[in-house]
């Protein structure tokens, strides 16, 4: 299972950036936003190393900073794969002095150059960074394209950095799913219930002084639903509990996040905000029903 889908995405990794560049004629490691930041890179790294890390998951795998290192390893071997496939599709009209890919026609190690030699992949590939024009846009309006092989070095350099954080992102992702030391498995979470800001500090007193009763899980159960409510759906800022859980042994941690709007509109994690305690498993039927 896990190395099925490590191979899968590896595939994946391996050919999109192929197929972006035969079908759109677009590089997709130099596709960037505010020229600085790589996104493409960042999206291929990701996808590579993606499978890799859903496999570990998967399998109940713990994920480590070794599984990172690998994962990483694995998004640059997709990058120099497709890069070096991408190469060997490469031809050379004559006439137009245009590239065009194809698994038959005019291949760029036909042609050399007096500075570059002859155009195998490492002097293509020099080539292509030092000769590629950069250009640059402001509000979709290009306002000026310019050569220069220090700078194509540079920016050769940000998107490698961009498939290594890719990778490295979706590894963390990974890393900090909760896992459950005891059976070995990975915590299964689900999102219970949404507690208005403004009730917040009376609610976690209720709540609070709740766990200290003999019969926690009927008294915390009334408390939540005496000041739940739909605040997703109002837009306005609340605490969310999640329930994270283990299957086998069914610890259960109810876990609080605040929940803000940020400029765009859209709920984000305040990050200063954290309570989370122990609860009883059965509580979540009463949620999730
Ligand atoms: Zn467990």
């Amino acid at each position: 299972m896990g190395i099925i889908l490590t191979f899968l995405f590896l595939i994946l990794g391996i050919g999109l950036p192929i197929a972006v560049q035969v079908f759109m004629n677009i590089d997709i490691f130099h596709f960037s936003v505010f020229f600085i930041i790589p996104i493409g890179a960042i999206i291929i790294g990701f996808i590579s190393a993606k499978g890799y890390f859903s496999g570990k998951i998967k399998t109940n795998t713990l994920v480590t900073k070794k599984h990172i290192l690998i994962g990483i390893l694995i998004a640059i071997f997709c990058a120099i794969s497709s890069k070096y496939i991408i190469y060997t599709l490469t031809c050379l009209d004559e006439t137009t002095y245009e590239y065009y890919y194809s698994l038959d026609g005019d291949h760029i190690s036909n042609y050399s150059s007096d500075e570059y030699e002859s155009f195998d992949f490492v002097n293509f590939t020099k080539y292509s960074i030092e000769n590629t024009p950069i250009s640059f846009s402001r509000r979709s309006r290009t306002i000026g394209t310019f050569t220069n092989s220090t700078f194509g070095w540079i920016y050769e350099v940000i998107c490698f950095l961009g498939i290594i954080f890719g990778a490295y992102w979706t590894g963390s992702i990974a890393l900090e799913k909760p896992y459950c030391n005891n059976c070995n498995l990975y915590k299964k979470s689900l999102k219970g219930f949404e507690i208005p800001f403004d009730k917040g500090p009376e609610f976690f007193e209720a709540f609070k002084s709740s766990i200290n009763t003999v019969d926690l899980g009927t008294t915390s159960k009334s408390i939540i639903n005496q000041y739940k409510s739909n605040c997703k759906k109002s837009k306005s800022p609340h605490y969310l509990g999640t329930f994270i859980y283990c299957e086998s042994c069914k610890f259960t941690i109810l876990k609080f996040t605040l929940q803000e709007l940020n400029s765009k509109g859209r709920f984000e994690e305040n990050d200063d905000f954290e309570f989370n305690c122990n609860i009883d498993y059965n509580i979540i039927n009463e949620y999730t029903a």
